[in-house]
């Protein structure tokens, strides 16, 4: 049997995070009563005329250099003539020939920690069309809530760089991390504000060429582009296998059976009639515009990766982690900040916290733990006024009542015990009860104090420094 391979192109669309629709004044805004924001331009009425939302380009400007394309200085908009009931105006404004950019890229992270380029062909501003929501029956009711609202597309370039499931799923977080970051989309996949599109055809492996694509539309997460990329591959080898041809289709994703359906073929598909939109003046961008754009962009994933690994000794690993979102990178720099270990907070945020953050399936904004609380609780492990214990049982606390390291260790008592007459009481009561383990130690066994450790720790409640604890049994072996 022949061994194939994937070769990935991916369409992403990106509603924009404007006030208002991109050609109306609607308020752009996800739920709702349906039909509530329209008026006659988004609805497509006879006679109205759409008004440029200046925001929305800048955005599309913003993304462009942020995903290193060149700008086109002159761009038109263009209408994509078609029929359904969703594009009341019965066709879509968007862009055509120079788009807004071009030939660009962006860099991913594979799981070996190499990096790939994956290249950019065009990102352009269109509009969203509304939703059918089918009621049941023979029934479908439009919303048009939606229409009209500024949406952006971004397309790999051809021929495709991606070659594995794995690489377009870290594409698309790459990609989602970048436009959350530019303030450009919220991301929320699972809303439908963030939607991707894998086009897909297989080649034996360790051929070049490519071979008939299919085209599988409007996935919400990133799972299921990866299960219905792997999906994909599995039907179009199985087609080859049996000696067919893969026709070139458009498919939808079946969440609940995982496998992609039929929607329709090419062929069928419609003929778009583009032409320049005459309702809407040419856009121009001159130097000064993309040099403002530019300098006003902020810090990028990568960037920060970089300085995190440079400014806080963090190694690549836990900065790439700590940089994949930027509320996350917030957080960390917020508690790195002022004195505290960087490296022990990186490992309590992408450790500890991160273990607490999943099981509550809470996000980073949402935690009771404030950047400023965490710092305080390594500042008191590292200042010797708990244990690494007591520093680990104290977070579980915070994150569940918000309380500060300080408060819940005062009010359980958990501060490290000075005494050290204490702490060797216990060992006396320890040692006694182990001849055997005694006998071992003597007879050059020296692993075997780590269980004599353990034993007075327990009875310690954690409490006692272990460097203190081991010293202490050291002494008392001596003398036996
Ligand atoms: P369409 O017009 O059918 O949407 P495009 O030419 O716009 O197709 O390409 C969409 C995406 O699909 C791009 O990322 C492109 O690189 C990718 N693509 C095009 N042809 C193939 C192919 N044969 N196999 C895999 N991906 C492809
Ligand atoms: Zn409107
Ligand atoms: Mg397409």
């Amino acid at each position: 049997m022949t061994t194939y391979e994937p070769v990935i192109g991916m369409e992403c669309h990106a509603e924009l995070l404007t006030q208002s629709k991109m050609f109306c004044g609607c308020a752009n805004e996800f739920g709702g009563a349906p039909n509530m924001r329209t008026c006659p331009v988004c609805l497509g009425l006879p006679g109205s005329l759409p008004v440029m939302n200046r925001q929305a380009v800048q955005l599309v400007l913003r993304t462009a250099l942020a995903l290193n394309c060149e700008i086109s200085r002159d761009c038109l908009f263009a209408r994509k003539n078609y029929f359904y009931p969703d594009l009341p105006k019965g066709y879509q404004i968007s862009q055509y020939e120079n788009p807004i950019g071009m030939k660009g890229w962006l860099d991913i992270t594979l799981e070996d920690g190499a990096t790939k380029r994956v290249r950019i062909r065009r990102v352009h501003l269109e509009e969203d069309t509304g939703k059918l929501v089918h009621a049941g029956g023979n029934e479908s009711e439009v919303d048009y809530n939606r229409s009209g609202v500024p949406l952006m597309e971004i397309v790999t370039e051809f021929p495709p760089d991606m070659f594995s499931a794995d690489e377009a799923r870290a594409y698309l977080e790459k990609l989602r991390s970048i436009l959350v970051y530019l303030g450009v989309s919220d991301g929320k996949m699972e809303e439908g504000h963030l939607r991707a599109e894998p086009n897909l055809s297989i080649r034996p492996a360790g051929t070049t060429g490519v071979g008939v694509k299919t085209e599988i539309k409007n996935l919400n997460s990133f799972k299921s582009v990866y299960k219905g990329i792997q999906y994909e591959v599995e039907r179009q080898t199985a087609v080859l296998e049996s000696g067919g041809a893969v026709r070139q289709e458009t498919l939808g994703w079946n969440d609940l059976r995982n496998e992609t359906y039929h929607m329709r073929f090419k062929e069928e598909e419609q003929e778009y009639r583009y032409f320049p939109e005459p309702d809407l003046v040419p856009l121009h961008f001159d130097d000064a515009d993309i040099e403002a754009a530019r300098a006003a962009l902020p810090e990028l994933p990568d960037a920060k990766r970089e300085r995190f690994v440079s400014q806080y000794g963090l190694r690549e690993y836990d900065a790439e982690i700590l940089t994949a979102s930027r509320p996350l990178a917030d957080y960390y720099e917020e508690a790195a900040g002022d004195g505290a270990d960087p490296k022990a907070i990186a490992n309590y945020v992408t450790g500890d916290l991160a273990r607490l953050m999943n099981a509550s399936g809470q996000e980073i904004t949402e935690i009771k733990v404030s950047p400023v609380s965490l710092r305080e609780l390594i500042q008191l492990r590292d200042s010797g006024k708990i244990t690494n214990a007591i520093a680990k049982q104290v977070l579980p606390e915070m994150f569940e009542t918000g309380w500060s390291a300080q408060a819940i260790i005062d009010a359980k008592g958990l501060a490290v015990v000075g005494d050290e007459s204490a702490i060797a009481a216990e060992v006396d009561k320890v040692l006694a009860a182990n001849p055997d383990v005694i006998a071992k130690i003597k007879a050059g066994n020296e692993k075997s104090k780590g269980f004599l450790t353990g034993q007075v720790m327990r009875a310690m409640k954690g409490q006692a420094k272990p460097d203190v604890v081991n010293r202490l049994i050291d002494e008392k072996l001596a003398q036996l």
